[in-house]
């Protein structure tokens, strides 16, 4: 009985709000109607992407608008920059390989973002480098880069490489600004912080990439930009959009609206914060490293030596009917992750940390205290919203 937690760090919880705008009649995609909610949507995206520039919007997951980042801009044999944060900058490696880029790939501890010192000393040692691919927030990890800084090391390398950052688990959840932070490619996904199933996929492009594209050389056709921007400037899309998705867009952005961008960068760090707090009061080891690079939308947390991850969340779902996120390749059953991003208030986080409280405690792991206590603690002490 009762709803169910989905806490995994995404797809998550889908408003009543959204859902009752995608639960309507599905309206010609080529008719005035659609017009409008088409100019409506691109406008408030790039509001929420922070850019002046034209926002592109897929019906696909985010593994497509990955690939529309690379295909836009690089030809084949461009060589690229990448970071081994974890699991997706991994996968998003092996794309750009399978599309005929040259990775330069920097190994890594899944522990840590992505250094901007080393950024600068491979652009300074290779100034060949066309492209530098960063996952702003590692969703196998919970450490968010610094994006800004990775900007600052480009430019003291003197480096003319496109910066290409995946922010499909910080997405309207932790800060980000594409023109500010001079991105060239910002890619999103629908289903995280955006509070949408999943199923769109985003590119927010500057005027550097859009100019890149004119001879970028990697086969496209379906992620061609030129033929989205021109049907966009009329609210249209080249192809069938996804046009009840994009209702749901629509409202969801209406809420990141009333809510205020800089409030929900602040529920999500406050949520962040209180998580952390409740694995220190446990005893248990956060796999981010570096305090800096703590991630406001997940936390993955380390299972202690001989203790099954995977164990655990099976029986957190099977007690509680709590979704946790499980442990990806490297990781597999060594941590689980918590999502608290998206459509999520304190109570939510409190009985997400009571169901995993519970469980550790019913698995037989030993704690040093309660999580749920020093949890509950900091939200009483932050409120955001006092009478
Ligand atoms: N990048 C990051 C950081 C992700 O978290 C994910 C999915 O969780 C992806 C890329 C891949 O996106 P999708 O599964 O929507 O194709």
């Amino acid at each position: 009985m009762g709803r169910h937690f989905l806490q995994i760090p995404g797809p998550t919880n889908v408003p009543d709000r959204v859902l009752r705008a995608i639960d309507a009649p599905t309206i010609d995609h080529r008719g005035p109607a659609f017009a409008e909610l088409g100019r409506e949507v691109l406008e408030g995206m790039a509001e929420v992407m922070r850019t002046d520039g034209p926002v592109v919007i897929y019906p696909s997951s985010g593994t497509g608008a990955w690939e529309a980042a690379l295909v836009n801009t690089l030809s084949p044999g461009n060589r690229v920059l990448a970071f081994e944060t974890g699991h997706f900058a991994t996968l998003w490696r092996a794309m750009a390989e399978r599309l005929g880029l040259e990775v330069d790939w920097v190994e890594g501890d899944w522990r840590h973002g992505v250094d901007p010192d080393k950024v600068a000393s491979v652009l300074r040692s290779d100034p060949s480098i066309a492209a530098v691919m960063v996952v702003h927030n590692e969703t196998s990890t919970g450490v968010t880069s610094r994006v800004a800084e990775v900007r600052e090391a480009i430019d003291a390398a003197g480096s003319d490489a496109l910066l290409l950052v995946d922010t499909i688990s910080s997405l309207a959840s932790i800060d980000y600004r594409h023109d500010e932070w001079g991105v060239d490619v910002t890619v999103g996904g629908s289903q995280k912080g955006l509070m949408l199933p999943p199923g769109l996929g985003f590119n927010a492009v500057s005027q550097k990439a859009l100019k890149a594209s004119e001879t970028a050389r990697l086969p496209r056709s379906f992620w061609d930009w030129q033929a989205m921007l021109a049907a966009n400037a009329r609210g249209f899309f080249p192809y069938t959009p996804a046009t009840n998705l994009i209702r749901g867009l629509g409202e969801a952005i209406a809420m990141l609206h009333e809510e205020g961008l800089d409030n929900v960068f602040a529920r999500h760090a406050r949520h962040g914060e209180a998580t952390r707090r409740a694995a220190r009061a446990w005893g248990l080891e956060i796999q981010c490293a570096d305090p800096r690079e703590v991630s406001n939308s997940l936390t993955a947390v380390v299972m202690p030596e001989g203790q099954s991850a995977d164990g655990l969340r099976a029986h957190i779902l099977r007690r509680f009917n709590l979704s946790l996120g499980n442990g990806l390749s490297k990781l597999n059953d060594r941590v689980f992750r918590i999502g608290h991003l998206g459509d999520f208030s304190d109570l939510m986080l409190a009985g997400t940390l009571s169901g995993v409280e519970m469980g550790l405690r019913e698995r037989g792991v030993a704690l040093e205290g309660s999580g749920v206590a020093a949890a509950l603690d900091y939200l009483s002490r932050t409120n955001l919203r006092p009478d």
